[in-house]
């Protein structure tokens, strides 16, 4: 770990399943407050996304499982690790969807070559405040889950945003209208990092709702035990009821 620690505490990881120790070199959280066994790392809300698919799916290992832009550490290392059903994809401009780059499937979230009910179990990880039609997105993994199925992700939900905003418009002839300041967040697989389309509310549950059958829930955390202290944890849960 890189930096003086600033706080640290002893826990219970539960994406390595180790007993370890938290340690945060700064006071945001969000990105400091790392496990030490886990490999490559973790942060709060990948912790918090694990300890939930735990929860809600402990044989997760035995389903199909479809994961957009995964990162190199954390949950994505896990599920690739242990569900040999686990598909990641990423979305590259210049491959025609359904086709692979470097072994990586390519994938639109917002228009998905897969079959319909085809999945288990959606994972992303920060990618909805990126997309331009979180609509689309949302109706496509809806589409490509099981009846009983799971979409379980992460997205920052702003505490003091009634409505949800959008940052930035995807025009036909493919410029992009700025509604807000461009916000950049990092991306694994683009140095110049991904563009924040959306600023999620709290209404954002209920927009899912609007836009999809999903049956939604929300989880927030504060768990010194398995280290979710941070800002921007929710677990968003949407299960394709049967
Ligand atoms: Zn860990």
């Amino acid at each position: 770990m890189e930096g003086e620690i600033l706080v640290s505490w002893d826990g219970f990881c539960p994406i390595c399943l180790q007993s370890t120790k938290f340690s945060a070199t700064d006071s945001w959280f969000r990105d400091s407050l790392r496990c030490e066994t886990c490999n490559g790392g973790s942060i709060p809300r990948e912790r918090a996304l694990m300890l939930t698919i735990r929860q809600l799916l402990p044989a997760y290992a035995q389903l199909s499982i479809h994961e957009s832009s995964p990162t190199p550490r954390g949950v994505s290392r896990l599920l690739a690790a242990q569900a040999p059903a686990y598909l990641p994809t990423h979305y590259f401009p210049n491959v025609v969807p359904g086709n692979s780059s470097f072994g990586i499937r390519c994938e639109n979230l917002e228009q998905q070559t897969f079959p319909d009910s085809c999945f288990d179990l959606v994972v992303t990880q920060d990618v909805m405040e990126h997309v331009f039609h979180p609509d689309k997105a949302y109706q496509e993994i809806y589409r490509t889950l099981r009846p009983g199925g799971y979409y379980i992700h992460t997205t920052p939900i702003h505490k003091n945003v009634v409505e949800s905003q959008q940052r930035a418009r995807l025009e036909e002839d493919g410029t992009i209208t700025y509604l807000a300041p461009a916000e950049y967040h990092g991306n694994p697989i683009n140095e110049q990092g991904s563009l924040v389309t959306y600023c999620y509310g709290y209404d954002l549950a209920d927009l899912i709702a609007k836009w999809t059958w999903f049956d939604v829930e929300v989880r927030r955390f504060h768990d010194r035990t398995h280290g979710i202290v941070a800002e921007f944890n929710d677990v968003i849960i949407c299960l394709k009821s049967i």
